[in-house]
């Protein structure tokens, strides 16, 4: 077979010259890293996981309207993406305050927010991916402020379809990172919500006992992170019901 020619690694994806033109590959690795990868392990089975469950919801977001970069998915690790120009930020949301923002301004984890919060950082790990602010973005044109609402009203549709999806199947969604990108119609451009959302990029906690399903269990030291994403997988349907014989769930194709 050809080799395919790689366009970027990054620490928990590679991406890889799609088929068609405007097209890429996004391979889904099981390197899993926090703080700035400053702590790192590799995790069996959770780029398997993560290449299914943002296959879910980001098909879930095309249905309802919500444009994503996901096309199909290609095999156990791999989609077919939409290739887009990325905007240089994280879009944070939070519905509950956990991480950063209780640190940041001494507020309870777990405590609901009045509404929810949008926060932006700026794409950039040797910075440790700060946080900015939309007068920074404009003044630096990292986005335009037509951009910057589209942004906003992406996330927040992302929002409410992954906070309705998720208390479905009795899973709090405390807060979570999506990237945006630019996709060129002709003269018309648009932005598209791109990269994953997967438990790496999401709080998620069981409503009744509160137990973390989502990369804080490898940050914190909760427990085994297969484990957890395999529970939400199992929750909304994503995971085939085998049994190995050790009783635990595993992924067919
Ligand atoms: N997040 C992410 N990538 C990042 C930073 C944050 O996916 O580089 C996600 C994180 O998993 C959480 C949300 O964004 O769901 C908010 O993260 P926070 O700012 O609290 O940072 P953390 O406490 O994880 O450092």
């Amino acid at each position: 077979m050809a080799r395919r020619k790689k366009i970027y690694e990054g620490k928990a994806k590679i991406l890889y010259e799609g088929t068609e033109p405007g097209t890429i590959v996004q391979y889904f690795k099981d390197d899993t890293t926090a703080f700035n990868a400053e702590k790192k392990e590799v995790i069996d089975g959770k780029g398997v996981l993560n290449n299914r469950l943002s296959e879910y919801f980001m098909t879930g977001l095309n249905t309802i309207g919500v444009p994503t970069h996901f096309i199909k998915r290609l095999n156990m690790r791999e989609q077919l993406i939409k290739n887009c120009e990325i905007i240089p930020l994280e879009i944070i949301v939070r519905n509950f305050a956990a991480g950063s923002m209780s640190k940041r301004l001494g507020i309870e984890e777990g405590t609901q927010l009045p509404r929810p919060i949008v926060e932006y950082c700026l794409k950039d790990d040797s910075l440790g991916d700060p946080l900015v602010s939309e007068e920074h973005i404009a003044a630096f044109g990292w986005a335009s402020p037509q951009d910057m609402d589209d942004i906003l009203s992406l996330a927040l549709r992302v929002n409410d379809f992954l906070s309705g999806v998720l208390y479905g199947v009795g899973i709090r969604l405390v807060d979570f990172k999506i990237e945006v990108g630019r996709v060129y119609d002709g003269d018309f451009q648009r932005l598209i919500v791109a990269d994953e959302i997967s438990p790496d990029s999401c709080r998620l906690w069981d409503m009744e006992t509160g137990e973390k399903l989502d990369k804080d269990v490898f940050r914190r030291d909760l427990g085994n992170l297969a484990d957890a994403y395999s529970e939400v997988a199992r929750r909304l349907g994503v995971l085939p019901k085998i049994s190995t014989p050790a009783g635990r769930p595993t992924l067919i194709n």
